[in-house]
Formats: structure tokens, C-alpha cells, sequence
């Protein structure tokens, strides 16, 4: 037994433990989304690795262009820097990075806000290219003049200002190679260099900035007075040689038609290829689609065809989704195979399979036993690779179901009578193949423990013993039985054809009249089940449609469930000896009057019964459970009756038919909402009653409850607790010297510390006595 508390601790627990590749849907309809949504993710997914990757490539140039120039050392550049074409790389790598990341992630996790941010982001980028682009070639005239009255203030004030100066020296030294906005003679408008300055001694008077001069060969040290007199009409030298004569406007206009026209030519290409994109990604999924529907494209991982498997194929697809989803399912066989020797397979579905878990239900579904009744095979296999795909793809219902539930499924009881049925007459017979290889009807083959019952009168469970077996069972029944008594299964159906109906104990009348309701002391809870099939059901509980079989009752008008006994009487069936013999409760499934549609009826088949057999599982967490254990020792306590009195809406009624503890000291009692008083028997122990409120909680755990039996003879814990209030003294009565009250204390202790159970009622313990 593993009692850790975090494996007991419900937000623990019901966290998915398998690591997911990617998340495809929350609902549960994951696996109707077709094919083509994973070829659309796929696509924006590789597209989109382009993009990023492209992104990253554009951001390392420019990165590279910048280390290059030594932006990195010298800073002083970089307040010009929406200017330098580097910058541009980076900036525009690193939208595309963004933009691809987003497309990227958002396909590969469906997730919405994401691929939200990808659309928009692609939009607003689409828009400002083109408006850049635009603008700037409607205004340039305006832009030209805004440039030139820009560039003349910089002029007038170059040495008022010194970062005025600093850019304007940058401008005509290092990005244009120019001087002035029309030439060097523009430089007459600052008033150092003013040529009528030199009446006021200013040395500068009809020269220009040392940043208008050519750089001179291996030049170490800009001199900063090569700009002296060259505005002088007496100057020696030659201008032309010495300074830049070009206007900076003309240079800008020519380093723009140099440099920017191939950006604006480059926005608009990428701007055209987005557009592009989209419409021939619009093409591809077309193609896709065509694709898909004349070759039957499959781009899914599902392992389930809808077709009739015969015995071979069905223990192939059970291995396949076992290797599919391998942290969730157990492929075994039961302890006997069939009369032909066909292994009796079973698939376990839980998210630590071959494991009990503490407080976990486990549950069964059996179909196929009569062998000519085939949907339930393919529905549980259908089933199996629905859980799985379901589980992988993170949904999160199933996860829940599937992390606090053990699902065992057997598709097929009677693998010999199936081929019996499909080989000999092709399951048009209303009897071939319905009982096993030796002719016996396996749901007839059941140790009779009704009779038992029926003669006991109150005492209607734990009845199996070995007398209890009057012939020789079948193989298969054996097989069956063993599992039953070994396993501790809370709830389970058994799936025929035939008729459509959910049929609940008893099977048997308790006179051999033909048709009698029997009902057992859990009819409330039996109807409950049955209902819960038959509303889930798309057409069981109401739909209008001709009775399969004349003398049937009308189940549709019961809404689609009835007595097993009340419509016929049988003796040996499987779900009666289930509940007489066992703590678990099961129901038998009439899932139509066809006993074998044929293939093409199976998808069809399968969508009507869906949601009841996912809903049916979901019952094993109805009612309560919890421990029970020895008050001195804390040890569990197994075989302890668990027997229970209906107080709902003013009844007084006890259900005959007790639950017991199983090895662990765990119990599991389907019951459904409403007031109960529950009393736990156990030889050697004192009884203890308390009552309970079963909650409407669908989809929920069932309420923890815990037992803590005292021995007969010792003393009353209860008075123990009660006069041990924080603080108080402890009365003279309790002896704190005696080594089993030490003991009592120290466990009780150690019980808050681990918080197993939620529920217990808060009693305060003393505090540390004996620590
Ligand atoms: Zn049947």
C-alpha cells in the first residue's frame, strides 16, 4: 500500500504524467477534428520555421555589419542610427523573428492568443511597409524642403550647439561626404565663417567646417583648420582637392536612391510574398484536401479502423495502442484462454497501468461473451485507441478520468464463438456462435449465487465459496471468475446485442417465474447506472423504433433500461454472480437489435454509444470510499464490513448488501446523492457509525471518508480526544504513563501530519503529549 500524501492529494493527482509532444484540443471531440487541421498546423508550423529562422539570419547580419563598423566600441554613432542600414537588418530580423516565433509556437500548440498575435502582428507589418513606401514617394518634395530648412538651421547655430555640431560634422564627414546643404558656400550663413567675420578677427572667416575636407592619405589626426580660407577667391590651393564641393542635400538624395529605394523595394517584395504566401498556402491545403479524398491521405496516428478485427488483428491493434501510448496502457492476458486456445486479452488504461492506486476505483468492460454479438468488441477496441489519442492530445477530461480511474477492457469473452459466427453463417443466425466452443452460453455458465441469496434472505453479498460451483465451468467463465474475486473492481458492464436497453440485477427471479421485477437492496443506485447508459445513449432512452424482438417489453417507455429479471428471467448470468460475489456493481449493455451490423454501421455505432460509455466510467466516482484502520496500530484493516442505512428525503432504510474493506483497508460504496449513516463492522473491533452526506458532484472524486476501529475492551477514544482540548489538563482517568495510550497518541499524531484523508472529521488532536 502506498500512502503517500502526495499521490492522495487531489491537485497532484490530477495533473496529466505523461510528457505531451503537442496539444491538439480540450474538448471532447478531439478526434473528429479531420485530417486537414493537422496539415494546416503543420504547414503554418513549417512556414513559420522559415520565417523565424530567416529572422534570425537578417538580426546576425546586421549584428555582423555593426561589429564590422565597431558600433560596439564606439557608441557615439549609434544616436544616428535609425539611419544605418545594419540597424535596419536588425530591426527588421527581429520582427520576422517575433512574428515567425509566434506562427511557430502558435500552430505547434494551437494555442489561440498566439496565432491571434501572428495574424495581427503580419497585418500591421503588411500595412506600415506599404504606407512607408508610399508616403515617401507622394511627399518627397516636401520631405526635400523639410530637409533642407532642417539642415540650414543646423548650419546658422553649428557652434551654439556642440551635439548640433557634432551631427552635422557626422553628416558631412562620414554618412554623405558633403559640404553645406546646396555647397561650401552655404556655410557664409553661420557667422564664424561668414567672410565679413574677418574684420572681427575670426580666423574661420570664408572657410568651412574641418569635417567639408577630403581625408588626406594615411591621415592619423583630422586637421582641424583644412577648412581654412578655401572660400577665399585668393586661395592658393585646389578646392576641389581639399574639401567636399557636393551640397548635402543632393548627396542625401543620392545615397537614398543608392541605399533606401532597395529597402523600400525589399518591403514591398516581402510585403507581395506574404500575400502571396497566404494564397498559395490556400492552394496547398486545397490540394491537400483533394489529396486526402482521392488516395484516402492519412496524416493521423490513430490506430482504430472502423471494419470487423478478427481475433488476430484485435490482439495486434491492443499491442499497437499499447506502444502507443505506453506510459498509459497494459496489454494481459486473464488466467485461462478459450476453448481454441485464443488468449482472453484485456487492455488496462490508467496513468500508472499494473499499479493499484491508493483510493483509485477500478473499472471493467466486458464485451463480446455472447460470440455473435460483436459491436461491443469493436467498440471497446475503438474505445482503447480513443482514450490513448484523447490522452495524448492533452484532453484534459479524459486525463482526469484516466490519472484517477484503472480501466480494464476485454473485447472479446468468447473470441471462438466470434469466429464461429462470422466463418460458419456470416452472424446472419440469431444463435451461431452465441455460446463458446463447447456449446455452453457463458452468461448462463455463472455459479448461481441468486438462489443463495434468495434463501439467506438479508445477507445478498460475499456469497461465492467453492460449493457455490455445481458443474464444471467453462474455461472462459473460470477465467472471468478469477478476475472478479481478485480484483477489486467498483463498477463494470457487460456488452451484448440484441435489443436495446440497459439492463440492471437481478437477472433471476426468486421463484422461477419467467418475468418478475427483483429488484436488489441497491436498486436506487443499479437504476442510477443503467440510466446513465441509457441517456447518454444517442437513441436508447428515446427513440420511438419498433421493438427487435415481439415479446419485449417497450424500453424506450422506461427509458431505455429495465430488470433484468422483469424482462426475462435468466439463471448464471454474469452480473448477478458479480454482485453477489464481489464489492463491484455491474450492469448489461443491449447495445441494438442487430446482433452483427455490418461494417459500415460501425461508425455510426460508434458516435450513439460514445458519450454513454465515457459518462458510465465517470459513475465509479459516485458515493464514498476511504480506509478503514486499527485505531492503536494504524494499520489498514481488510474484510471490514461497510454497511449502509438511506436517511434521504425521511427514510429509514438499511441496504442489505454490505461493501467490504479490501487488502489495503480500502472500500469504494457507489452510492447516489443523498443522506446516509454509515456503520463499519469488523470481528475483534467496536463498530463505529457516522453519518454522511453523498454530494451531487458530477465528474468529481467520491467523498473521503475514514474508519478508525478500536479494539473491543479498550478505551474510548473518542472520550480520549474529546478531553484533550488545546491547554486543558488531561483528566486523571487516562493513564499518559501506559504504553498503548503513548502509542494511541503518537499515531494519531503522525495521521494529521500525513492528511490522507480530507474529509475526517476535524477533531483536535492534543497537542504534542509524548513527542
Ligand atoms: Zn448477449
Amino acid at each position: 500500500m502506498v500512502l503517500s500524501p502526495s499521490s492522495s492529494h487531489p491537485i497532484n493527482r490530477y495533473q496529466p504524467r505523461v510528457s505531451m509532444k503537442c496539444t491538439l484540443s480540450s474538448n471532447l471531440n478531439a478526434e473528429e477534428k479531420s485530417e486537414i487541421s493537422y496539415c494546416l498546423k503543420y504547414l503554418i508550423f513549417g512556414s513559420n520555421v522559415i520565417f523565424w529562422f530567416f529572422g534570425l539570419c537578417l538580426m546576425l547580419v546586421g549584428i555582423w555589419a555593426w561589429t564590422e563598423k565597431d558600433y560596439f566600441v564606439n557608441f557615439t554613432c549609434i544616436r544616428n542610427i535609425a539611419l544605418d542600414p545594419a540597424f535596419v537588418l536588425i530591426v527588421a530580423g527581429s520582427i520576422s523573428f517575433v512574428i515567425g516565433f509566434t506562427g511557430c509556437i502558435g500552430a505547434l500548440r494551437e494555442n489561440t492568443s498566439l496565432l491571434t498575435s501572428y495574424a495581427v502582428f503580419l497585418g500591421i507589418l503588411l500595412v506600415l511597409e506599404l504606407t512607408v513606401g508610399v508616403l515617401g514617394f507622394l511627399f518627397r518634395d516636401w520631405i526635400k524642403t523639410q530637409a533642407a530648412s532642417g539642415f540650414q538651421a543646423f548650419i546658422v547655430y553649428y557652434r551654439d550647439d556642440p551635439d548640433r555640431q557634432n551631427l552635422i560634422d557626422w553628416i558631412q564627414e562620414q554618412w554623405l561626404e558633403c559640404c553645406g546643404i546646396e555647397g561650401p558656400k552655404d556655410w557664409d550663413m553661420n557667422i564664424y565663417f561668414n567672410c565679413s567675420s574677418a574684420k572681427a578677427g575670426s580666423r574661420e572667416a570664408c572657410g568651412v567646417p574641418f569635417s567639408c575636407c577630403k581625408p588626406e592619405p594615411n591621415e592619423m589626426i583630422k586637421n582641424k583648420q583644412c577648412g581654412y580660407d578655401v572660400r577665399k577667391s585668393d586661395y592658393a590651393g585646389d578646392k576641389s582637392a581639399v574639401i567636399y564641393e557636393k551640397g548635402c542635400l543632393r548627396a542625401g538624395e543620392e545615397w537614398i536612391e543608392v541605399n533606401f529605394l532597395p529597402v523600400v523595394g525589399i518591403s514591398v517584395f516581402i510585403a507581395v510574398l506574404q500575400l502571396t504566401c497566404k494564397a498559395m498556402r490556400k492552394l496547398f491545403i486545397c490540394f491537400l484536401i483533394i489529396v486526402h479524398c482521392l488516395v484516402g491521405f492519412e496524416a493521423n496516428t490513430e490506430v482504430y479502423t472502423f471494419k470487423h478485427h478478427d481475433n488476430k488483428e484485435l490482439n495486434e491493434i491492443l499491442q499497437k495502442i499499447s506502444k502507443k501510448c505506453p506510459n498509459i496502457t497494459r496489454v494481459y492476458e486473464l488466467s485461462e484462454r478459450s476453448v481454441k486456445g485464443w488468449p482472453l486479452t484485456v487492455i488496462e488504461i490508467s496513468d500508472n497501468p499494473g499499479k493499484h492506486e491508493f483510493l483509485e476505483p477500478e473499472f471493467r468492460y466486458i464485451a463480446n461473451m455472447h460470440g455473435n454479438e460483436v459491436l461491443g468488441r469493436e467498440l471497446l477496441l475503438k474505445l482503447a485507441d480513443f482514450l490513448c489519442e484523447s490522452y495524448l492530445r492533452n484532453n484534459h477530461e479524459i486525463q482526469l478520468l484516466l490519472n484517477n480511474t484503472r480501466i480494464h477492457l476485454l473485447p472479446s469473452m468468447n473470441p471462438d464463438g466470434w469466429e464461429l459466427a462470422t466463418f460458419k453463417e456470416g452472424g446472419k443466425d440469431w444463435l451461431v456462435g452465441r455460446a463458446n466452443l463447447n456449446g455452453v452460453d457463458l452468461n448462463r455458465d455463472f455459479p448461481d449465487l441468486d438462489l443463495k441469496a434468495y434463501k439467506t434472505g438479508d445477507k445478498t453479498d460475499h456469497l461465492f465459496t467453492q460449493d457455490s460451483i455445481d458443474h464444471n465451468l467453462q474455461p472462459e467463465t473460470r477465467a472471468v471468475v478469477n478476475w472478479i474475486l481478485n480484483t477489486p473492481f467498483v463498477l463494470s458492464a457487460n456488452l451484448h446485442g440484441g435489443a436495446l436497453v440497459a439492463n440492471y440485477p437481478y437477472d433471476e427471479t426468486p421463484d422461477g417465474t419467467p418475468h418478475r421485477y427483483s429488484a436488489t437492496p441497491d436498486d436506487d443506485t443499479f437504476r442510477h447506472l443503467a440510466q446513465v447508459y441509457a441517456k447518454n445513449h444517442k437513441t436508447m432512452s428515446h427513440k420511438v423504433e419498433e421493438k427487435c424482438e415481439p415479446d419485449d417489453d417497450e424500453f424506450s417507455k422506461q427509458g431505455g433500461i429495465t430488470n433484468g429479471a422483469a424482462w426475462y428471467s435468466v439463471a448464471g448470468g454474469l452480473q448477478d454472480f458479480n454482485y453477489l460475489s464481489s464489492n463491484d456493481f455491474d450492469i448489461t449493455v443491449e447495445l441494438g437489435c442487430e446482433k452483427y451490423p455490418p461494417a459500415h454501421k460501425l461508425e455510426k455505432e460508434w458516435e450513439n454509444n460514445k458519450n454513454a460509455l465515457m459518462e458510465y466510467m465517470w459513475q465509479s466516482h459516485i458515493g464514498l470510499k476511504g480506509l478503514v484502520l486499527d485505531a492503536m496500530t494504524g494499520e489498514p484493516i481488510s474484510g471490514a464490513s461497510i454497511k449502509v442505512k438511506n436517511l434521504t428525503s425521511g427514510r429509514n432504510q438499511y441496504i442489505d448488501h454490505a461493501i467490504t474493506s479490501v487488502q489495503s483497508g480500502e472500500f469504494w460504496r457507489l452510492l447516489t446523492p443523498g443522506e446516509y449513516e454509515i456503520t463499519v463492522l469488523k470481528s475483534g473491533y467496536e463498530p463505529i457509525t457516522k453519518l454522511y452526506t453523498v454530494p451531487q458532484k458530477p465528474k468529481a472524486e467520491a467523498l473521503r471518508i475514514i474508519f478508525k476501529l478500536k479494539p473491543n475492551g479498550m478505551f474510548d477514544t473518542k472520550q480520549l480526544y474529546l478531553n484533550n482540548d488545546y491547554g486543558k489538563q488531561i483528566p486523571g482517568n487516562i493513564d499518559l504513563k501506559n504504553p498503548e495510550v503513548l502509542r494511541l497518541f503518537h499515531f494519531l499524531q503522525r495521521e494529521n501530519d500525513d492528511r490522507l484523508i480530507r474529509n475526517e472529521d476535524a477533531l483536535p488532536l492534543p497537542a504534542a503529549v509524548g513527542a
